[in-house]
C-alpha cells in the first residue's frame, strides 16, 4: 500500500501523524460521486462546494474534502480535535510516534476532519453473526466491529449523527459502520435537512428476525433507512443518488446504500475473490413484481421488498406510445384509451403489460 504514497501525500501523513491524525490511504475511499473532491482536490468542484485549503474556514468543503485531499486535511486541523469533545478517539495521541492505530476507525466527526477514531474490536464469530456466503468481495464477512459495550453511542461521527442513531445495542453488540457510507449520509443531510434515521446495522440475527433479506446491506454497515423531515421522499431519493447511493423507495422511507462501493478494508480485510466471479449486481434479482387486473384495476404485488410497501408509479400508453396517464399509487385505473401500462415498483423493479 505505502508503494502508491506520493511525496506530497507522504509528507502530509507525517504531518499527520504527529497530530495524531489517521490520514492512512488504506482508509481512502476514491469513488467519485456528484459533489466529490476526486479529481478537484485544491479547487472547486462541478457542484460548487470546493477542496482547497481554505474551504474549513470557509465551511463550503465538499463532503470528501478532508479525505480525498491532504491539502485540506492539514496538521492544524487534525490537532484541534481534542477540543471537540470526543471522548472516544483511541489511544492515538498517546502514540504520536508511532503509526496511526490499525485497530481504530475513523469517521467524519463533528468537525468533518476525519478525527473521531474509535476502536476495534475482533470477537472472531460471535453468537448471532451468521453472515451468509460472500458473493462478491462486497459481501465479505466482517473481520473487526465497533463494540457497542465498549464504545459510547454518543460519539459524535458526522456532525448531524451519532453512533448510536446508526448502531445501537438492542440491534447487535457488535457493529460495522462505514466511514464512507457515513460520510454520504451526511452530505444527504446536508442536501436535504433532517433526516431520521429508522435503521442502519443490524447483526445477522436481529436482521432475519425483522425479515431482512438474506444479504441485506444493514449488515454491512453501508445501508440506512431514512424519513426526511423536510422534505419529500421523492426529492430524498434524488439526494440518493446524487451522492451514489443505491436505492430502494417505500411508502414509509427511504432505503439508500452504498453497496458498489469499495468496502472498508479494516472492517472486512482485503478483497479476497476475484472479480466477475459474480455478477456485482446479483441482489437486483432479490426483488420482482408482476402486474394483475381485477376488474379494469391494476396492482402490482411485489417481492423482496423486505422493508414494506415499495411505491409504485405507474405509467399507461396509448396505440402509439404515448403516454396518456400517470399515477404513483398502489392501484391503477388505467383510461378508456390505454394500450399498455408500465409500473415502477419501489425504483428498482419495472414491469410492462399489454392491456
Ligand atoms: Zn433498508
Amino acid at each position: 500500500m505505502n508503494a502508491k504514497l506520493s511525496s506530497a501525500l507522504l509528507a502530509s501523513s507525517l504531518l499527520a501523524l504527529l497530530a495524531g491524525c489517521d490520514t492512512d490511504p488504506q482508509g481512502r475511499q476514491a469513488a467519485a460521486f456528484e459533489g466529490s473532491c476526486v479529481g478537484f482536490c485544491g479547487g472547486e468542484a462541478p457542484t460548487g462546494c470546493f477542496c482547497d485549503a481554505d474551504c474549513m474556514e470557509n465551511g463550503d468543503c465538499c463532503p470528501d474534502a478532508a479525505r480525498e485531499c491532504t491539502v485540506v486535511a492539514n496538521e492544524e486541523e487534525c490537532g484541534d480535535h481534542d477540543s471537540t469533545g470526543d471522548d472516544d478517539s483511541g489511544d492515538a495521541d498517546a502514540d504520536a510516534d508511532d503509526d496511526p492505530d490499525p485497530n481504530d476507525l475513523c469517521f467524519l466527526g463533528p468537525d468533518r476532519d476525519n478525527s473521531v477514531c474509535v476502536p476495534l474490536a475482533f470477537p472472531g464469530s460471535p453468537s448471532g453473526y451468521n453472515y451468509p456466503s460472500p458473493l462478491n468481495n462486497n459481501y465479505r464477512k466482517p473481520v473487526a466491529y465497533i463494540d457497542l459495550d465498549q464504545v459510547d453511542e454518543s460519539t459524535k461521527i458526522a456532525p448531524n449523527f451519532s453512533l448510536g442513531e446508526i448502531a445501537t445495542r438492542v440491534k447487535g453488540r457488535y457493529a460495522v459502520v462505514q466511514p464512507h457510507a457515513v460520510e454520504r449520509l451526511q452530505a444527504m443531510r446536508d442536501a436535504a435537512g433532517g433526516l431520521r434515521i429508522n435503521s442502519g446495522y443490524r447483526s445477522p440475527s436481529y436482521n432475519s428476525g425483522v425479515g431482512g433479506a438474506t444479504r441485506s446491506r444493514h449488515m454491512y454497515g453501508d445501508a440506512f433507512d431514512i424519513k426526511p423531515l423536510s422534505t419529500s421522499i421523492n426529492a430524498l431519493e434524488g439526494v440518493c443518488t446524487s451522492n451514489g447511493g443505491k436505492l430502494v423507495e417505500y411508502n414509509s422511507h427511504v432505503h439508500c446504500d452504498w453497496r458498489f462501493d469499495p468496502q472498508d478494508q479494516k472492517l472486512f480485510g482485503a478483497a479476497a475473490i476475484a472479480p466477475g466471479t459474480y455478477p456485482d449486481d446479483f441482489a437486483v434479482d432479490e426483488y420482482s413484481a408482476s402486474i394483475q387486473r381485477s376488474e379494469g384495476v391494476l396492482s402490482a404485488p411485489a417481492q423482496g421488498f423486505d422493508e414494506g410497501e415499495p411505491v409504485r408509479r405507474w405509467t399507461a400508453f396509448d396505440a402509439s406510445g404515448d403516454i396518456v396517464a400517470e399515477l404513483t399509487g398502489e392501484t391503477f385505473t388505467p383510461p378508456a384509451d390505454a394500450a399498455s401500462v408500465s409500473v415502477d415498483v419501489g425504483r428498482v423493479v419495472e414491469v410492462t403489460a399489454e392491456l
